[in-house]
This record gives C-alpha cells, sequence and structure tokens, in this order.
C-alpha cells in the first residue's frame, strides 16, 4: 500500500477494542476516520479486571483521572498478588509492586539482605517492601497526603469492572468522533493482488472497507486468525492451563487493595475485589481437573456468597507468530494470550498500541513497519511468558501430578538461565525493555523458595553494626510511613 491511512476499522468492541478507538482517536482523530464494529450478539469475553501499574500512563495519556476512573470503573487500588500454597501448600508471599528497600549504588538491595539474612539480623524480605506493609494492612494513601515521608509514590495498579471500563472508553471514543456499529460479521474480503483485506461484510449486508484493520475481535481472530491464517505459535506445553470458570461474588467488607491467586489442586483461583462485587475465577488444566471437580473447588473456597452461577472460558496459551500482518494489526485475545497468573493482558494490548502509534504509517505500510512491530511484540510476550512459567516450576509439591508436571516438564532456556543465575550469586537483570524489574523477578524466585548461594561481594563494605542499621532503618521508615495512610475502604469512600 503507497497512499496514507484514511480509514480505520477495529473489529470488536471488548477491553481491546475500545482502547484502540480511545488511543487511535486522541492521536488521529483529525485525520482518520475510525469505525468500531461489534456485535451485541456475541458479546464480549467478560474478564480482565486485574491489572499492573502501567495502566496509568495508559489513563494518563488519554487525560482520564484516578479518581473519575475509579468512581466510573467501580474500582479499587491494586498493591501486588498475593501467591496462597504456590511453593508448598500454607505457603504466602506478594509480588509487590515498586521497589524493595533501597539499593546501595550497583548492589542491589536483596544482596543486603541475603547477608543480613545469614547473620540473623533481617527480617521476612516483604518487612521492607512499602506496598507489601500497606497491602497487608489494608492501607492505601497518595503518597502527596503523606508528611515527610521519603517516598516518592506507593507503585500501584487497579482492579476495575471491564465492562464499565470499555463503557467509559466508548464514550471517550464516541465524544472523539469514533462511530460504533453495531453488527455480525459475515464474511471478509481480501484484495486478490495485494493479499489485504479490503471489507468487512456484515449480517445486514453493509459493507465496511477501510485502510487499516485493527483485529480485537477475541478469540476469533476473524481477521488475523481466519482471514490471513496467520500461525499460532502454542505454548500449552509449557502453561497447561486452557479453561477457566468465572464468577462474581458479593463484595467483601474489608476491600483489600491486592489480588489473591491462590493455587488449588489442577490450577488456582483469582480473587479481585472491586468496590460492587469480587471477581472470582479458577484457572485449571482440564487434562488434570474435571469442569465438576473445578466448580465445586471455585464455589467451595469464595469468601461471599455467590452472586450467578460460574461461566466456563476455553483458552490456549501461545501467540499469532505476526501480531502484524498485511494491513491487519490484532490486538487482545486475537493476538495471542497468557493466561492471567501476572494480570499482562490488558498490557499488552496498551504496549501493542504505543508500538503502533510510533509505527503509524505516513505514506503506506512498509514491510520494515511491519517488521519491527512483530520483532518488539515477540519479545515481550516471550519475556512475560517466561515470568509466568516461573510460578509453576518452582514449586516442591509432590502430591500432585499437575504440579509434579508443572516442575519437571522441560523449560525454556531463557528462563533456566536465569533461575541459576539468581539462586547461584543472587544477581538478575532486567534485559531489554522487559515489563518486569530485577524486584518482581526476585520476589517470585524468593517466594517460590531459591535461597541464593550468595550474595554480591559490595555488601561486605558495610560493617555488621551498619548492615544491621540499614536494615533496621528500612524497617522503620516503612512502617512509619504505612502508620500514616488511611485504610483502603476510607480511601475508596473518600473519592464518593
Ligand atoms: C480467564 C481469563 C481471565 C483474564 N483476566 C485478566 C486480568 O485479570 N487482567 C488482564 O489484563 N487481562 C485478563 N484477561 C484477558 C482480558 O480479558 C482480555 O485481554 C481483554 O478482555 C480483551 O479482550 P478482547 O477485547 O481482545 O476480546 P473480547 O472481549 O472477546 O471481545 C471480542 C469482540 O469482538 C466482537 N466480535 C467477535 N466476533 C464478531 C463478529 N463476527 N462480528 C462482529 N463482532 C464480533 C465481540 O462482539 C466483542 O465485542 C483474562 C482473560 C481470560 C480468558
Amino acid at each position: 500500500m503507497n497512499h496514507s491511512i484514511k480509514n480505520v476499522l477495529i473489529v470488536g468492541g471488548g477491553s481491546s477494542g475500545w482502547m484502540a478507538a480511545a488511543v487511535l482517536a486522541r492521536f488521529f482523530s483529525k485525520q482518520i476516520q475510525i469505525q468500531l464494529v461489534e456485535s451485541s450478539e456475541i458479546g464480549t469475553v467478560g474478564v480482565g479486571e486485574a491489572t499492573i501499574p502501567p495502566i496509568r500512563t495508559f489513563n494518563d495519556v488519554l487525560g482520564i483521572k484516578e479518581a473519575d476512573f475509579l468512581k466510573q470503573t467501580m474500582g479499587t487500588i491494586k498493591l501486588g498478588i498475593q501467591f496462597e500454597n504456590w511453593s508448598q501448600p500454607g505457603d504466602s508471599y506478594m509480588h509487590a509492586f515498586g521497589e524493595i528497600g533501597r539499593n546501595l549504588g550497583i548492589a542491589g538491595f536483596h544482596h543486603y539482605w541475603l547477608k543480613a539474612r545469614q547473620a540473623g539480623v533481617a527480617e521476612d524480605f516483604w518487612r521492607y517492601s512499602l506496598n507489601e506493609q500497606a497491602a497487608r494492612h489494608n492501607r492505601f494513601a497518595p503518597m502527596e497526603t503523606i508528611p515527610g515521608t521519603q517516598f516518592p509514590g506507593l507503585t500501584h495498579a487497579y482492579h476495575l469492572d471491564a465492562g464499565l471500563y470499555a463503557q467509559m472508553l466508548r464514550a471517550y471514543s464516541e465524544k472523539l468522533g469514533v462511530k460504533r456499529i453495531d453488527g455480525k460479521i459475515q464474511t471478509v474480503d481480501k484484495d486478490s493482488e495485494s493479499g489485504d483485506i479490503a471489507a468487512v461484510q456484515l449480517e445486514s449486508g453493509e459493507r465496511l472497507e477501510a485502510d487499516l484493520f485493527i483485529d480485537c475481535s477475541g478469540f476469533r481472530a476473524l481477521l488475523i486468525g481466519e482471514a490471513l491464517d496467520v500461525d499460532f505459535e502454542d505454548w500449552s506445553h509449557w502453561l497447561p492451563c486452557d479453561r477457566a470458570l468465572a464468577v462474581p461474588s458479593e463484595a467483601a467488607e474489608t476491600i483489600t487493595p491486592y489480588t489473591r491467586a491462590i493455587a488449588h489442586e489442577g490450577g488456582w483461583q483469582w480473587r479481585i475485589p472491586l468496590q460492587h462485587r469480587t471477581g472470582n475465577g479458577l484457572v485449571y488444566s482440564h487434562r488434570h481437573l474435571s469442569d465438576d471437580e473445578a466448580t465445586h473447588t471455585l464455589l467451595s473456597n469464595l469468601d461471599t456468597p455467590a452472586l450467578a452461577d460460574p461461566r466456563p472460558i476455553r483458552f490456549k496459551t501461545g501467540r499469532r507468530v505476526q501480531q502484524w500482518c498485511q494491513n491487519v494489526v490484532s490486538l487482545g485475545l486475537s493476538s495471542g494470550f497468557l493466561e492471567p497468573l501476572e494480570s499482562t493482558s490488558l498490557h499488552l494490548v496498551q504496549q501493542g498500541l504505543t508500538r503502533l502509534i510510533k509505527l503509524f504509517p505516513r505514506n503506506g505500510i512498509q514491510p520494515s513497519d511491519i517488521e519491527e512491530y512483530n520483532r518488539q511484540s515477540q519479545i515481550e510476550f516471550e519475556k512475560i511468558r517466561d515470568f509466568i512459567i516461573l510460578h509453576y516450576h518452582l514449586n516442591s509439591k509432590t502430591d500432585s501430578p499437575f504440579w509434579r508436571m508443572c516442575r519437571e516438564a522441560p523449560k525454556p532456556e531463557s528462563l533456566l538461565r536465569r533461575i541459576d543465575l539468581f539462586a547461584g550469586s543472587g544477581r538478575v537483570f532486567r534485559e531489554q525493555d522487559e515489563l518486569f524489574s530485577e524486584t518482581a523477578w526476585e520476589q517470585v524466585m524468593i517466594g517460590q523458595g531459591i535461597t541464593p548461594q550468595d550474595y554480591h561481594p559490595l555488601v561486605d563494605n558495610l560493617e555488621d553494626h551498619q548492615l544491621r542499621e540499614f536494615m533496621n532503618s528500612w524497617q522503620r521508615i516503612v512502617d512509619k510511613t504505612v502508620a500514616q495512610m488511611p485504610s483502603h475502604n476510607d480511601f475508596i469512600a473518600s473519592l464518593k
């Protein structure tokens, strides 16, 4: 294609479709006509309610204020994810957002903690995490409201009602001129010469043409999968869960500012607290847990009474080998899926959109732009994949075929290299622009049972008494700051 893009058609009105509409309208509404087609008869996947901190940048770019966002999506604050029973039954640790303690020069805080721990002068690793301590005490406050604190801010994300979020983004997009069409796509027409998608044909007979198509059609992958036949790289040998049940339950009295991920036989359960309800679900491998057993496990482990029957969802973990092909960019479930253990899917939509805006063609779609988009997407998906596998791999449960298989099945080399490095000398490196920080990797590796054999030699520059004082002072700073925060419930109530 060697002409500029005048029309974009977004296919699908789930979270990814409306995120795409909002961002494209925010940047290009003056130059491009943007349409979105969705089928209210088909509906959306209806899950995807836990996020990670970069979502705040997404909202900032759109000019959405935190208080408005939380009110409109019945949202709550998320400071991390509490993993329960993952390494051994009864274990619990948090992947808390933000830093833990303070790095001294080149050596990360955890090296100091490792030595202090050996010397018996350190507490649990998370005792030095502002996020974890605030979460444990159900507290939250914007940092500017805490006098005299040494912290720049709490690194937080949100829990949100996905349906309300889509509604909010729809209103935003329509205000900027996005045209919504409710209709079911029956056929997809291709240009026989270029191989590009030319138009989609609706059941009503309406034909929608565009220069660029954004495939947000969910697991159906109408354009990227069905019409363009782009291969799906299956990762289920590494991440064997393939089904989920989702059920809302009544809101809890105490709204905890963190997600819970509770390991069970054959899978794990999520618990996402919102203002008006709690989102729950069980992610499982159908080869290890029957649907009936899964339903029983989920319903017998709810904290509050269920508000509906569990809804089944089937999925396959993996990714499209080309997420941008011809004149189709796929986003959301059509582009691939990594199970929701670390709440990364909406983030991947956000990243896809950022990449698309950066590579947006001015005068025709260049193959080199497509190649770069696909190269970056592949790296991003693979790094997140390894982080998720890590949780399954490092378990020491002996009485469960599912968990034994997760531990013993072959793993990507890239992951095994990281584990070896950390187990030997406590070192971990964030690679390129990968999402998860060193602190995130440290928490999951320590939480899942690795104690590195050594720490960085720079730590020995501190005298024993200095090391003890360093650890104690961080604990005092964290305690003092958390003590000044209101409860999370009070923070949410203050928004009304
Ligand atoms: C069990 C589970 C839990 C998850 N939890 C999280 C989480 O905690 N955090 C997170 O970030 N993500 C999570 N996700 C992922 C998240 O739900 C999705 O990334 C997100 O909802 C985006 O979905 P989507 O918009 O791509 O697809 P969908 O929501 O499925 O939307 C597809 C759209 O395409 C339309 N469509 C399809 N076919 C046609 C047709 N023929 N004609 C017209 N329209 C059509 C549909 O009507 C719909 O509007 C989870 C996913 C699953 C499966």
